[in-house]
């Protein structure tokens, strides 16, 4: 077994002053993998000597080495083969849908200004200063300074600025921005998810209208209404400005084939555990030694679960905000008859096991997930009582920001929530009120401002929102929030982060994009993907800079003399 004290000699011996501390570089790589070799492959005993080929994760180079190899653990050498790469994604959803787009090379540019004036003056005298040059490689620090909108991150906001013109004042204007294939920076990825590509849009229900425009929820370099002419029949009137649930998720589903990102997705793919690798010791602080990440999981397949192992120096983390539905802490909440989803209600629906005959169901909360429930329940007929928390009429509920010729149906809600039960038969609503106990019985007591009740319904609807689950980290990911001391919440405690590369300002190599990091809108997730990809891809240049001086420095050590260097010699 090799130490590191052991391979710091060597290059002593090897290698001049000015190339040293490239090598360390190389060499916090071959034993960081040979960390992971050997604590997969090699407990003490029954070690036989065996050769592989192996790939810097970095840079991509692939060679023959030798490792000391446990026999017995032969099986699981060929059940989970350890798969490294520059960078792996959790999450398949639009953000690692851009972001995947992005590392596989293809470069935004600024276009420059449109007829009329987009975008602001100081901002196009930024990008002019620099024709021809991919906004990956410059200062996004720089260009992004000044601009203002609806996210929290500069470089979201610079790529929406580009992106969609004035949308903020609800223009539809041509994109700014052009792409170019640059097949050389591709950076070596993968994208594990859940179910198909398209994330929880996938999983949404899909009559279900946008709020957004349809425009705003296109990804990189293609158009969705020329997307949804060709793939769909659109619907006519003012929805159209909107799209269906379903055309979004189908749209998102077809951007990975048609733009040939399907090498780069393992769908059915459930990562389960992100472990930091062992650190080399005895490296200059000086030195570049990047963390290295295992992740593991398993691939759903017609077989069964398929386990994987991937090693890797960067990990991003676009898993969406909505995995864990928000609890309400009462007893009785996880009796069977209470449900967390849209989609679970219409499944009960078409099943037939709720109906206009059944008791009535009971709808938790004021958004409008809660709204689009309402919609479904009332539109067959089923009797509804709806129990929130605020008046009717606080202003802050989100109904009253919505302009009611774009969302009339969030608007026809809204109205029989202030109604008060008059004139809408089988529509009751409770305000101010909350659930205090749920019983076996199907019976719910409520708390109102100035009275309690019981009552008896088929199900319960809670739709209060939501929050992502970072299980597979260590200590569930809590060391990575803004706030330590609190759980993650997409609007109140995302991910600390830096607001240019979007690294983890607590965990070196951990990435976040989306609803993590507060972006709550495909617009604005996919600036996301260029803070990430202009980040890693410096990140690789340097290495490969310094790769190159230590190259030519020791141009007489051989494959065959160094067989354990993962890196070229
Ligand atoms: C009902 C609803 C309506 C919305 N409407 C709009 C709208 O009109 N406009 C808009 O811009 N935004 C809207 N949003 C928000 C939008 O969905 C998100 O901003 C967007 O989907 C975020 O994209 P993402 O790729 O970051 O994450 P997601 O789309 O959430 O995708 C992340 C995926 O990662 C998966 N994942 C999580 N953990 C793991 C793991 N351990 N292993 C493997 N996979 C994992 C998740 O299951 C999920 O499928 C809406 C959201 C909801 C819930």
């Amino acid at each position: 077994m090799l130490h590191n004290c052991d391979a710091e000699k060597l290059a002593h011996v090897w290698l001049n002053e000015a190339s040293f501390k490239a090598a360390l570089i190389c060499l916090a790589f071959i034993l960081q993998t040979t960390n992971v070799f050997l604590m997969i492959f090699a407990p003490p005993s029954n070690r036989t000597m065996r050769t592989k080929t192996i790939r810097c994760p970095s840079t991509g180079t692939r060679r023959t080495r030798q490792a000391v190899v446990d026999s017995r653990s032969l099986a699981t050498e060929t059940s989970v083969k350890t798969i490294n790469k520059d960078v792996v994604v959790i999450g398949n959803g639009p953000s690692a849908i851009t972001l995947s787009y992005l590392l596989s090379g293809r470069w935004p540019y600024y276009k420059g200004m449109d007829a009329l004036g987009h975008p602001p003056d100081f901002l196009h005298a930024r990008l002019e200063s620099k024709p021809n040059c991919s906004l990956v490689l410059q200062d996004l620090k720089e260009l992004s300074e000044g601009l203002e909108g609806r996210s929290s991150n500069p470089v979201a906001l610079l790529y929406d600025t580009l992106n969609h013109p004035d949308a903020d004042t609800g223009q539809d204007l041509p994109s700014l921005l052009s792409w170019k294939n640059h097949p050389e920076h591709a950076i070596d990825h993968v994208v594990l998810g859940r179910g198909p590509p398209g994330g929880s849009w996938q999983a949404m229900e899909g009559d279900v209208l946008t709020i957004s425009r349809g425009t705003w929820m296109e990804l990189a370099n293609l158009s969705f209404r020329e997307w949804e002419e060709t793939a769909c029949e659109r619907q006519l009137g003012i929805r159209q400005k909107r799209a269906s649930v379903k055309h979004v998720a189908q749209y998102y589903h077809d951007y990975v084939n048609i733009k040939g990102l399907r090498p780069y997705f393992r769908d059915s793919a459930e990562v389960t555990s992100v472990r930091q690798l062992d650190q080399v010791k005895n490296v200059p602080a000086e030195s570049y030694a990047p963390t290295l990440w295992q992740v593991t999981g398993h691939v759903r397949t017609v077989e069964g679960l398929e386990n994987f192992q991937y090693v890797t120096p960067n990990v991003v983390l676009a898993i969406g905000g909505t995995d864990r539905p928000n609890s309400m802490n009462v007893a009785g909440e996880n009796l069977p008859f209470v449900i967390k989803s849209l989609q679970a209600m219409e499944k009960l629906i078409s099943s037939q096991q709720l109906n206009r005959q059944s008791e009535p169901v009971l709808i938790v909360g004021a958004g409008l997930s809660a709204a689009d429930a309402i919609i479904a329940a009332h539109f067959h007929g089923i009797p509804i009582i709806h129990v929130f928390r605020r008046k009717a009429t606080d202003p802050s509920l989100i109904f009253g920001q919505l302009p009611s010729n774009m969302y009339p149906e969030y608007h026809k809600v809204y109205q029989m929530m202030k109604d008060n039960g008059m004139t809408y038969t089988g529509y009751t609503p409770m305000e101010q009120c909350q659930i205090v106990r749920i019983q076996s019985d199907g019976k719910v007591c409520l708390q109102g401002p100035d009275y309690s009740t019981k009552i008896k319904v088929s199900f319960v609807v809670v739709l209060i929102g939501s929050r992502p689950s970072l299980n597979f980290l260590e200590n569930k990911g809590r060391d990575l929030t803004v706030d330590v001391t609190k759980p993650i919440s997409c609007r109140n405690n995302p991910l600390d982060v830096d607001l240019f590369t979007l690294e983890s300002n607590k965990q070196p190599g951990i990435y976040a994009m989306g609803p993590l990091v507060s972006d709550n809108f495909v617009r604005f997730a996919q600036g996301g993907a260029l803070a990430i990809t202009r980040d890693i891809h410096t990140k690789l240049s340097r290495l490969k800079a310094k790769e190159e001086s230590f190259n030519s420095a020791i141009p007489s050590v051989t494959a065959e003399s160094v067989s354990y260097l993962d890196c070229p010699t």
